[in-house]
C-alpha cells in the first residue's frame, strides 16, 4: 500500500479506522479517530508466506509451528493467524498469554494453539474446551482426568522437558516418570515433547542428546511422544540436528533474521513487518539553537530539522537517537537528540528537502529499510524492536 502525500493531503487521513484489524489484542480498542499523522505498523501477508515456504523448505518440509507470541511479534497476533491459518506448511500456532490463545479462537482461528503459558485449573478447563492444547510440565494428571471426564475425550498436550534453559519445563532426568503417568490416562493425548536450546552452539548439542535420549527410551518402553521439536529461528540457522518432527520458528517468520551475521545466509527472508508515520513539523534550527530534553543536540550551523510522531512509548527504543537513520522520500536521515515519549527528530540537513505529511520509514515490509538495519545502528536486538511495538498503534494488513 502507497499513499502518496498529494493524495493524502488531498483527502484527509489516509488511514481509515477500517484498515485497522479489529482483533487486535484483548483489550486494546481501535484509537479512536486516531491521527494520520500518528505511527502505524504494516504487515505484508505475501512476505509472511515467502518466509513459511522458505522455511519449509529448509527443514525438508517438516511441519511448522509458528510462534506467534507476544502480540505476533508486534505485527499483531490475529492478522499473522488469519494469514497463515490457510498456509499448509504451518501445523499450528503457539503463544505464551492465555488472552492470546483465547483472541485467536475468538477470531474463529481454527488450528491446533499451543499455550506455552501458565494456566491454573479454573483456567485449563476454559482452555480445554477451546481446544488450546496446554504445555504442561508438572503432575497435571488428576486435573487432567477431571476435566477430560466433563469433555467426554482426552485432552491433547504437549510436554516441556528443561534439558539445560532452567526457566519452564520438567527437568529431563525427572520426565520419564511423568511422561509414563500422562501417556497412562486415558484423559491424555500427548501430541508433542518439546525442548528450548539455550543457543549456545556447543551446549545445543549436549541438550539435544539429553533429549533423543529420553525421547528414545521412552519409545523403546513404548510409551509415545508425539512430535518431537527443538528448533527456534536460531536453530534453522545453526542447528539442523534439531529440527527433529517439527520446527518452532518465531522471528524467522517475520522476515528478520534474529542475527546480523545471519543476515543472506541459509534462508531468503522478506521483511514481514514495517513502522511508519509523518512529519507532523520541519523547522530550521540556527546555530547555537537545541532540540531535546537537556539540549541533546546543538546546531552547529543552519540546518532543517522534522518532528516526527514515534517515540519510546510506541515502542522506539531511546538509543534510536544514537545512529537510527529513518528513511523520507527514498533518502536516509539520521535520528538526532533524544528519542522522547511520543517523538523523534530527524535531521534533515541544509535544504529543506521534506515537508510535513511526508511519509517516514522506521523499518519497511516490503523493501528498504530492514528491522535489522535500525536493531543494528542503535545497537538493539530486532526482538525488542518488533515486539516492543505498542499494541495500540494500528495495524494495517498490506494487499496481497
Ligand atoms: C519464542 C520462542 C520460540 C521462537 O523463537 P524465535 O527466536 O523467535 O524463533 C520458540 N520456542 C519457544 C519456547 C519460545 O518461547
Amino acid at each position: 500500500m502507497r499513499i502518496p502525500r498529494r493524495s493524502f493531503l488531498a483527502a484527509g487521513p489516509a488511514l481509515s479506522l477500517a484498515a485497522v484489524d479489529p482483533g487486535r489484542v484483548a483489550g486494546a480498542s481501535p484509537p479512536a479517530g486516531a491521527s494520520s499523522f500518528d505511527p502505524w505498523v504494516e504487515v505484508n501477508p505475501v512476505h509472511l508466506r515467502h518466509n513459511v515456504a522458505e522455511i519449509r523448505r529448509l527443514a525438508g518440509g517438516r511441519p511448522i509451528l509458528a510462534v506467534i507470541k507476544n502480540n505476533g511479534y508486534g505485527l499483531g497476533v490475529v492478522n499473522v493467524a488469519r494469514v497463515l491459518e490457510t498456509d499448509g506448511a504451518v501445523w499450528g500456532f503457539a503463544v505464551v498469554k492465555l488472552h492470546e490463545a483465547m483472541t485467536l479462537r475468538d477470531a474463529g482461528i481454527s488450528k491446533p494453539i499451543l499455550l506455552m503459558g501458565p494456566a491454573s485449573e479454573a483456567e485449563l478447563d476454559d482452555v480445554t474446551r477451546r481446544e488450546i492444547m496446554p504445555m504442561v510440565y508438572t503432575g497435571v494428571g488428576p486435573v487432567l482426568d477431571r476435566l477430560a471426564s466433563r469433555l467426554q475425550r482426552a485432552i491433547p498436550l504437549q510436554i516441556c522437558v528443561d534439558t539445560g534453559i532452567g526457566r519452564v519445563g520438567i527437568p529431563y532426568r525427572d520426565a520419564a516418570p511423568l511422561v509414563r503417568d500422562l501417556a497412562g490416562r486415558k484423559s491424555v493425548r500427548i501430541a508433542g515433547i518439546m525442548t528450548t536450546l539455550t543457543e549456545d552452539v556447543e551446549f545445543d548439542r549436549e541438550q539435544l542428546r539429553r533429549f533423543s535420549a529420553l525421547c528414545d527410551d521412552l519409545q523403546r518402553e513404548g510409551v509415545g511422544v508425539g512430535r518431537r521439536h527443538a528448533a527456534s529461528s536460531y536453530g534453522l540457522f545453526r542447528n539442523a540436528g534439531a529440527f527433529l518432527d517439527m520446527v518452532r520458528p518465531g522471528m524467522a517468520i517475520y522476515g528478520v533474521y534474529p542475527e546480523q551475521e545471519f543476515r543472506g545466509k541459509t534462508l531468503n527472508l522478506r521483511p514481514a513487518v514495517g513502522l511508519k508515520a509523518r512529519v507532523i513539523y520541519v523547522k530550521r534550527l540556527a546555530p547555537g539553537d537545541s532540540a531535546g530534553y537537556n539540549r541533546a543536540y546543538v546546531a552547529k550551523q543552519d540546518v532543517w530539522v522534522a518532528t516526527i510522531p514515534v517515540g519510546h512509548a510506541d515502542g522506539l527504543p531511546r538509543s534510536a537517537a544514537q545512529g537510527g537513520r529513518v528513511r523520507i522520500g527514498g533518502r536516509l536521515y539520521p535520528l538526532i537528540a533524544a528519542v522522547s515519549a511520543s517523538h523523534s527528530i530527524a535531521e534533515i540537513g541544509a535544504d529543506r528537502t521534506v515537508d510535513v505529511g511526508d511519509e517516514v520509514t522506521y523499518f519497511d515490509a516490503q523493501d528498504g529499510s530492514r528491522p535489522e538495519d535500525l536493531g543494528a545502528a542503535c545497537r538493539t536486538s530486532v526482538y525488542d524492536l518488533t515486539m516492543h511495538l505498542n499494541p495500540l498503534m494500528p495495524r494495517v494488513v498490506l494487499q496481497d
